[in-house]
């Protein structure tokens, strides 16, 4: 049998070998089994790619933005046709079903290059006349070399997410995926090649997080840092880019309510929640997590919510008729199994799941599965409903009055999304205005058009994303002032 796979590095536009040639096991979350290994960099390879990065700086900024714009759409091109590839890929490394990353991820991860390929043929500058006195323009330069730093949960939609407007605007990147699931920016590496993305435009470097990360947040010449990952990982990032004044973006964790009043239509709210709930196995930052019911449809929905999530699939994420894959990995599913026992500890009712399937067998029997979980009866305030626990695990809890919702909905230090379901357009309004989260949907759930601002409030994140707050965020405002 041939050796697995060896990831390596992209730098300088050449696949290269750790400096301390150490790798790390890659492993199937389904089967529980070692099938890829993945560089184990440090320090040194940050440096090289940095240096590469320096030296392509200058030439790819001055890269007239069409001839830009003409590369980040061969990249999305390039995606598009390789789907079926990269969608087996993202399956096997990540433990999601196959369907979600043929629908979803990869298909975003087109849409983010094609988006910014296009969006830099659009940019204005802004101009202001001061009176008789001056006149003043905006110039808006890309800022040079930037670190994007992604986790495992959507691995290509967010890396993409990061290194499209990076690109667009100007600057070059040095991009460190998650460990645990680096196999689609491995070919993104082979993408990049093809669609003649100069050498050193963009350079990734895979490994841990204190090792590759952390370096990467130190390096004096990198002086914008794109984040997006858990909370207390955020805080660490925070602190080591302080001291050199980056600029830095922080899209972090949650603990998303998602609100359901009396007067929705339930059938649309019961699948729609569903989906909130136990998308990619609830490992979706966007999740809604703690789900409210206003008391007269409580009963009616917890019922119908349960019969609806048991009808989801559990299997094999290869199978094209799995709805329910596996977790990421052993730690997060012990993670997920904790606050499953601390919530009968902290008085919740599991109605529905609570454990490992015990009838998977075969290539899968040794895999990282947990149910779809729904727990009732628990307070407001308990750990449960507080903590971001990142698996298919939902609390249900009745309330009586919209202003108590928004209490329970606020609740919380995270603020990164929420639902409300109802027929009430003034309420919709309401509502959604007194949510502490950066995005609030009514009637749906992650419809995402990118020209939007993207992020969190509290401690769900520093900054936005998104169409111009991305292209803004990459660059920095120069004010030119003229005389009169
Ligand atoms: P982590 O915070 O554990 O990791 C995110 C990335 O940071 C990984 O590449 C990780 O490397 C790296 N990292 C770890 N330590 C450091 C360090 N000291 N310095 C620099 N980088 C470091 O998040 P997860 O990968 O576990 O992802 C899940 C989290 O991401 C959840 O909290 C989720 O809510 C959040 N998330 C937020 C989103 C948003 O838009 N707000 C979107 C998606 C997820 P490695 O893992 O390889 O060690």
């Amino acid at each position: 049998m041939a050796d697995p796979l060896r990831i390596l590095n992209f730098i300088d536009g050449q696949l290269a070998a750790p400096a301390g040639d150490a790798y790390l096991d890659n492993i199937e979350p389904a089967t529980g089994k070692v099938y890829s290994y993945v560089a184990d960099s440090d320090g040194i390879d940050v440096e090289n790619a940095v240096t590469a990065a320096q030296r392509a700086f200058q030439g790819w900024s001055e890269t007239p933005a069409a001839e830009r714009s003409q590369i980040l759409l061969r990249i999305a091109d390039l995606i598009e046709s390789d789907l079926e590839e990269l969608a087996r890929a993202e399956s096997i490394d990540t433990g999601k079903p196959i369907s979600l990353a043929r629908g979803l991820d990869i298909p975003r991860a087109a849409s983010n290059f094609r988006f910014f390929a296009t969006a830099i043929l659009h940019v204005e500058s802004e101009a202001h006349i001061t009176d008789r006195v001056a006149f003043n323009y905006t110039l808006r330069q890309p800022r040079g070399v930037v670190g994007l730093i992604s986790p495992w949960n959507l691995p290509l939609y967010l890396l993409s997410w990061k290194i499209a407007p990076a690109l667009a605007a100007g600057n070059t990147a040095v991009a460190k995926p998650s460990e645990l699931t680096p196999m689609t920016a491995y070919l993104l590496s082979g993408i990049c090649q093809k669609a003649g993305l100069p050498p050193g435009v963009v350079n990734i470097v895979h490994g841990t997080g204190p090792k590759v990360g952390a370096a990467l947040t130190a390096h004096p010449a990198v002086g914008t840092i794109s984040f997006t990952g858990g909370t207390v990982t955020g805080r660490a990032v925070a602190e080591s880019c302080a001291p050199f004044f980056k600029k830095v973006s922080l899209e972090l964790g949650g603990k998303n309510p998602n609100i359901i009043f009396a007067d929705a239509d339930l059938e649309a709210a019961i699948k729609g929640s569903v989906r909130s709930s136990f998308a990619n196995q609830g490992q979706v930052c966007l999740c809604g997590s703690r789900v409210f019911v206003e008391r007269p449809a409580y009963q009616d929905f917890v019922s119908r919510f349960v019969t609806e999530a048991s009808s989801l699939r559990l299997g094999d994420p290869l199978e094209d008729k799995t709805d329910q894959g596996a977790i990421v990995s052993k730690t997060q599913l012990e993670k997920v199994k904790f606050y499953v026992d601390l919530a009968g500890k902290e008085g919740g009712k599991v109605v529905l799941g609570g454990g490992s399937p015990k009838n998977l067998n075969g290539r899968c029997q040794d895999g990282f599965f947990f149910e779809p979980t729904v727990i009732t009866d628990l307070p407001v305030a308990c750990r449960v409903n507080r903590e971001e626990i990142f698996g298919p695990v939902i609390t249900i809890t009745p309330f009586d009055r919209e202003e108590e919702v928004i209490s329970y909905a606020n609740d919380t230090e995270y603020g990164l999304s929420s639902s409300v379901w109802t027929q009430n357009l003034n309420r919709a309004h309401r509502v959604a205005e007194k949510i502490h989260a950066g995005t609030v949907w009514v009637n749906c759930w992650l419809i995402r058009d990118l020209r939007v601002p993207f992020g969190g409030m509290k401690q769900s994140g520093v900054g936005r994303e998104g169409g111009d707050e991305a292209l803004r965020f990459f660059t920095e405002a120069k004010n030119i002032c003229i005389a009169r």
